[in-house]
């Protein structure tokens, strides 16, 4: 798998916390050579703390670039490819993981606006990503190569009173990976989705706006996973050989109802 990765350049977003810095990690950890990673978010002084803490595991094999990219600009993911130092641009991997959950309340009470930025991040984000770095792959022999890999969630298959809205988008995400496969059937460009259940990261807290009672709760009678656990199934389905596509997977741990 290490040298099927090797020298590839691949772009992890929401790369500051949670399963984003645990797929960098993996990343440069299965393939220390030659691997260019950018990782992004909107916390750039994280991002860099990720950043040094992967040259100091693995050493100057892998050139680590911290991008400040939130997905919910257009603008900015606009300018993206084209403010990379040129030896970046050649982009083998995208991994669209950034997301986010605002709150768990009944559709009724969800605030416009944060229908807004779920929607602008999980959905929009997601899409432009997609649709910035895919001339890169469709430059390339036979339709184009390159692999996107989508982290949607159990969320978009099974909807859940509280988050009517997230589950929504997980659910677009679903829909839009689906599709993209199917267009792009013809070439060598893989679609693949990732479908994580319940992963103990910063978002666990953040869905509660801090109360992490409320976040310990969801877990009572179930051990959740780590973002590593997510982070192995990613580098996992990345390093197959071009022909396998690891299409749709949906992890969750053990006792998860
Ligand atoms: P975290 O909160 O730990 O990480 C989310 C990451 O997304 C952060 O790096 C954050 O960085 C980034 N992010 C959020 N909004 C934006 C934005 N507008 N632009 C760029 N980056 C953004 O959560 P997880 O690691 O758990 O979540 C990662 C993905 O996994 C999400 O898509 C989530 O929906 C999905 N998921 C999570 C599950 C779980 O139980 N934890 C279960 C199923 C799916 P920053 O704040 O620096 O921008």
């Amino acid at each position: 798998m290490a040298k099927r990765l090797e020298g590839k350049t691949i772009v992890v977003t929401g790369a500051s916390s949670g399963i984003g810095k645990s797929t960098a990690k993996e990343f440069a950890r299965t393939s220390p050579k030659n691997l260019k990673l950018i990782i992004t978010a909107r916390r750039i002084d994280t991002l860099k703390e990720v950043a040094a803490e992967i040259k100091q595991e693995v050493g100057d094999g892998v050139q680590v670039l911290p991008v400040k990219l939130d997905v919910s600009n257009p603008e900015e993911i606009n300018n993206f490819v084209s403010s990379l130092p040129e030896e970046f641009r050649e982009i083998d991997v995208l991994v669209n993981n950034a997301g986010l959950v605002k709150g768990v309340a009944q559709a009724p009470e969800i605030a416009t606006e944060d229908i807004k930025v779920m929607f602008d991040t999980n959905v929009t984000g997601l899409i432009n990503m997609t649709q910035a770095i895919l001339p890169i792959f469709k430059k390339r022999p036979e339709g184009g190569r390159g692999d996107i890999i989508n982290i949607g969630s159990i969320a978009g298959r099974e909807p859940y009173s509280g988050g009517s809205i997230y589950c929504a988008t997980k659910a677009a995400v679903r829909s839009f990976t689906d599709a993209m496969r199917k267009e792009l059937i013809a070439t060598r460009i893989r679609v693949i989705e990732i479908d994580p259940g319940q992963v103990e990261t910063e978002f666990s807290v953040v869905r509660f706006n801090g109360d992490k009672s409320k976040a310990d709760a969801v877990y009572k009678g179930v051990e959740p996973l780590t973002g590593d656990d997510i982070a192995e199934i990613v580098v996992f389905a990345a390093g197959r050989r071009e022909n396998v596509v690891i299409a749709d997977t949906l992890v969750f741990p053990s006792h998860q109802a």
